[in-house]
């Protein structure tokens, strides 16, 4: 009895399995090709000649994207993307500090609606406050060349977040405009975002990937809503995540320490 294609129903004319047998310790017993069988009985034939080819070396598994960076391939090695192993949680000494991983600024939410104090959505002095502070972080990435990236909220008039928020920062509206002494220049990036995350449904990761950016720093506000779950999404991407807290704002002052809080103990956040 041959084997039969489950799709189209017909015989499947020719087919190659690559076997490779780990002994219990772990040791390559047996790595080979064998064919289907006509029957039962073939089958175990083909399994005995099989089963006494020598033993071959694994194949090489070139290092690079989504190579697997260990010597017996499918065991568990270590999985790296483009010859580097993704970011551990680790101590480091600040963006940039080695010249040897590349960083960008992301400004989140310094729209209008929620800085300005007649905004719709106005989070108050402590956001206000911020545009200085936010001014200089923009103005050192760019003299350092860091790119820098606006997230920006940029709801639909109907948006099904107006169910739990009042309505703020429409395409097009006023509202939703970056605050006129951060406004983007040439060269910066703006992702428009219609949640709490940067990342959600939008085109951030991909835009930081073909920057070659693997760690961010993190300002605007809200702390504990578009700071938090941006700084959350970009943890489970790997990114490494700095977020000056003096740089960070909410309405609701116990909502920041907790968020801040939050980052650093459960995300791995480098909270400074
Ligand atoms: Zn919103």
């Amino acid at each position: 009895m041959g084997l039969t294609d489950p799709v189209i129903g017909q015989p499947i004319a020719k087919a190659v399995v690559t076997l490779s047998l780990l002994s219990e310790d772990g040791k390559l017993a047996f790595w080979g090709d064998c064919r289907p069988a006509a029957s039962a009985a073939s089958a175990r034939g083909n399994w005995r000649r099989c089963a006494k080819k020598s033993a071959s070396p694994p194949p090489v598994v070139p290092r690079g994207r989504y190579a697997r960076n260990g010597a017996e391939a499918g065991r568990g090695g270590e999985q790296v993307r483009n010859g580097r192993k993704p970011p551990q949680r680790r101590e480091y000494q600040g963006l940039g500090g080695n010249g040897m991983e590349k960083w960008a600024l992301l400004v989140i939410d310094m729209l209008r609606d929620f800085v300005a104090e007649e905004g719709s959505l106005y989070c108050g002095p402590g956001a206000s406050a911020l545009v200085g502070p936010v001014a200089a972080e923009i103005e050192a990435a760019r003299a350092a060349g860091a790119p820098v990236v606006y997230v920006c909220d940029r709801h639909l008039p109907d948006d099904p977040e107006f169910n739990m928020f009042p309505p703020h920062c429409v395409a097009g509206s006023p509202g939703a405009e970056v605050v006129p002494a951060l406004a983007p220049r040439p060269g910066d990036r703006v992702i428009p975002k219609r949640r709490f995350s940067g990342f959600f449904g939008t085109d951030l990761d991909l835009t930081l990937r073909e920057l070659g950016v693997d760690r961010l720093r993190l300002v605007g506000v809200c702390t504990n809503i578009c700071v938090l779950y941006t700084a959350a999404d970009a943890r489970m991407r790997g990114y490494e995540v700095e977020v000056p807290r003096d740089k960070v704002a909410s309405f609701d002052p116990g909502a920041h320490e907790w968020a801040l809080q939050q980052m650093e103990k459960v995300l791995g956040v480098r909270v400074r």
